[in-house]
C-alpha cells in the first residue's frame, strides 16, 4: 500500500512507471549499484559529523571518519547483492568502493567542513500533508540546514551545473518543506563531492520562489493520479537507463518481450 511519495519516488515514476511498479509494488530489489553504496557510506559519516556539531561537540577525527566510511562500505558488501561491472570480481569492487568512500570523506572533512556554520537541522525528515484529495502526503529528508539555508550533499563522478541545480525538483521540495515549518529558505546549497582523477568539492547555490512550488505540486498530483489508476508507463527504450542499465530488466514485461 503506497501512502506517500518522496522525491526519489516521483523521479522514478516519471522516469519509468514500470520500474516504479516493480520496485514499490512488486518489491523487487535489484543488486545495489556501487556509486550508491559509496554515497550512502559518505552520507552516514557526514550525518554523524553534523549531529556532533549541532550538539556543540567536536566531530570525530578525519582518520576515524574515513575508517568509518570504509567499514560502512564493507557492511554493505557483506549484507547486500552488489552490482558488478563485466568481469569485475567482488573483492576488487569492494576495494575500489572503500577507496572512493575514504577519498570523498576526507574531501568533505578537509575542504567542505571548514566552510560550514553550525547546523540547525540534521537529517531532518519532513512530512508535507496533502493540500487536497488529489495529492499524496509527500515526505523528504533534508541533509542539513543552517537556519534558512538548506544543504544537500551529493557524491558524483561529474560536477553539477547551475542549470541542473535551478531545475532540480528535489530542491523545490526542500523549499516547500521548510515553508511548512514556517521558514522561508533563502538558498539551497548543493555540496557535490566530485570523484574525478583529482577529487574536488563544489558548492552551488540555487534559490526557489513560491511560484516554483505550484509546478512541483502539479507533477506530484499527476503522478499520484496515475499511480491510483494503475498507470505505469514504461520508459522510452532510447533512455540510457532503460535496458541493460536497468536493475529491473530481468522482470520487465516491456523490454524482455521486445527483444
Ligand atoms: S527495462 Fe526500461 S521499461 Fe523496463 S523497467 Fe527498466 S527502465 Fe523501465
Amino acid at each position: 500500500m503506497i501512502d506517500h511519495l518522496s522525491p526519489s519516488s516521483l523521479d522514478q515514476y516519471l522516469r519509468c512507471g514500470e520500474a516504479w511498479r516493480l520496485d514499490r509494488i512488486e518489491k523487487i530489489k535489484p543488486a545495489k549499484a556501487q556509486p550508491l553504496i559509496v554515497g550512502i557510506a559518505v552520507h552516514e559519516v557526514v550525518e554523524g559529523i553534523n549531529r556532533a556539531r549541532k550538539a556543540g561537540k567536536a566531530p570525530i577525527l578525519a582518520e576515524a571518519a574515513s575508517r568509518l566510511a570504509k567499514d560502512t562500505v564493507q557492511g554493505f558488501f557483506v549484507e547486500s547483492d552488489i552490482e558488478l561491472s563485466e568481469g569485475q570480481m567482488k573483492d576488487e569492487a569492494l576495494e575500489s568502493c572503500k577507496q572512493k568512500a575514504e577519498r570523498l570523506t576526507a574531501l568533505f572533512y578537509h575542504d567542505v567542513l571548514p566552510r560550514l556554520g553550525t547546523p540547525t537541522l540534521v537529517e531532518h525528515e519532513i512530512k508535507i500533508e496533502p493540500l487536497d484529495s488529489d495529492l499524496p502526503p509527500i515526505t523528504c529528508r533534508i541533509d542539513w540546514a543552517e537556519g534558512d539555508v538548506v544543504f544537500d550533499l551529493k557524491t558524483s563522478s561529474k560536477s553539477w551545473t547551475t542549470d541542473q541545480a535551478a531545475g532540480d525538483e528535489q530542491m523545490t521540495l526542500y523549499y516547500l518543506a521548510l515553508m511548512t515549518m514556517g521558514i522561508k529558505a533563502r538558498a539551497i546549497k548543493i555540496v557535490t563531492l566530485v570523484d574525478t582523477k583529482k577529487p574536488k568539492a563544489e558548492i552551488i547555490e540555487t534559490v526557489r520562489k513560491d511560484e516554483d512550488v505550484f509546478a512541483l505540486l502539479e507533477k506530484y498530483r499527476a503522478a499520484w493520479r496515475g499511480i491510483k489508476a494503475g498507470v505505469f508507463m514504461p520508459a522510452s527504450y532510447r533512455g540510457w537507463w532503460c535496458g541493460k542499465n536497468c536493475g529491473y530488466v530481468a522482470n520487465c514485461r516491456y523490454v524482455n518481450r521486445s527483444k
